[in-house]
Formats: C-alpha cells, structure tokens, sequence
C-alpha cells in the first residue's frame, strides 16, 4: 500500500511552487495521469484561453494575428502582423477590391 504525501512542485509556466496534495495525486494517479506540470492558476489561465480560442495560434500551428476588415468589419485573421497605418481587409473584400481595381 501506497502511502502519500503533500508534495510541492514547480510550474513551468510561471515558475512558482504549488502543493499537489495527497488528494490531488490519489486523483491523479486513478485517472492514470501523470504530476501536474503547472501551477492551479496557470492551468486554469490555459483552459480559458483554449475555451475562448484566445490563443493566437490557428489548429494547424501557425501563428496569426486577429484584425477588423475595414471594409465589411467582419472579424478575420491574418498570416502577418497588421500595420497600423495600413487598411486590413478580410480575404473576400482583399480578392473583391484586387478584382474591381486591376
Ligand atoms: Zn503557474
Ligand atoms: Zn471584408
């Protein structure tokens, strides 16, 4: 029989120590999980940033950068970081704009 113990472990996320109590593995060790990589906090700050799709990384992994169309101001995402003095349209509008102008 396993006995446990509180044990205090680092995040690696934010660096600070956090108990993983006897509770906490018993439970972990049931659902066959393996220790806690990062603190309560942080672990709760990735889930709401994963719930929200407030990480700035599209499902296949690269990076982009949420922008306004300024012409039909529909939400879009962006392949490159946006320049402030430049007008941001979303792929419609940009391939509309390209079609009416050429
Ligand atoms: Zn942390
Ligand atoms: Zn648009």
């Amino acid at each position: 029989m396993m006995s446990y113990q509180d044990r205090v472990l680092t995040c690696r996320d934010c660096g600070r120590s956090f108990i993983f109590s006897r509770e906490d593995q018993r439970r972990y060790i049931q659902k066959g999980y393996l220790e806690p990589k990062r603190c309560p906090a942080c672990r709760q700050a990735r889930r709401t940033d994963w719930v929200l799709g407030r990480g700035s990384y599209s499902p296949r992994g690269r990076q982009v950068f949420p922008a306004i169309c300024a012409q039909c101001g529909k939400d879009t995402l962006l392949p490159f970081e946006p320049h402030r003095d430049q007008p941001i349209y979303c792929s419609e509008c940009y391939r509309r704009r390209r079609a009416t102008s050429g």
